[in-house]
């Protein structure tokens, strides 16, 4: 399998609970390099963009209003299988149907106020991490 990338937040209910230090040991115990990170807020306009997948959704308004209300942590992760296995480790949007030990089921309020964003494939996570990030602050 080879080394790729993807891209995570540490969403704004995560930052508020004083998680970001628990997640990030988990992030890096479980084989990720961090390639950048930072401490960011989402503007409305950003959570838009970043989101709009979901713009018909009856949740999007919502959405938009976390995501945007205090800062994030972005970052970009190096790993084989870097995407999927990502996602395994946060486990399922739901925390409810999260699996046991993954930092949804551990950190996650609700299936809304979910902890961390993982990305879901790997032009997804290309596309993610250039909203971010620029190339010269990857590595
Ligand atoms: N979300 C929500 N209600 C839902 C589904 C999703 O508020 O019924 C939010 C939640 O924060 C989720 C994000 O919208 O992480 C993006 O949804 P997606 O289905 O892409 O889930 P993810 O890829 O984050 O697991
Ligand atoms: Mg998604």
């Amino acid at each position: 399998m080879a080394t790729n990338r993807t891209f995570t937040m540490l969403k704004p209910d995560a930052v508020e609970k004083g998680h970001i230090g628990a997640i990030l040991e988990q992030i890096n115990s479980s084989g990720f390099r961090i390639v950048a990170m930072k401490l960011t807020q989402m503007t409305q306009d950003d959570a838009r963009i970043f989101y709009a997948v979901h713009k018909e959704r009856p949740f999007f308004g919502e959405l938009v209003e976390y995501m945007t209300r205090g800062p994030i942590v972005a970052a970009v992760l190096e790993k084989e299988n870097a995407v999927e296995d990502f996602r395994t480790l946060i486990g399922a949007t739901n925390p409810d149907e999260a699996a046991e030990g993954t930092i949804r089921k551990k950190y996650a309020a609700s299936i809304g106020e979910n902890a961390v964003h993982g990305s879901d494939s790997n032009e997804n996570a290309r596309i993610e991490s250039a909203f971010h990030f620029s190339g010269r602050e990857m590595f």
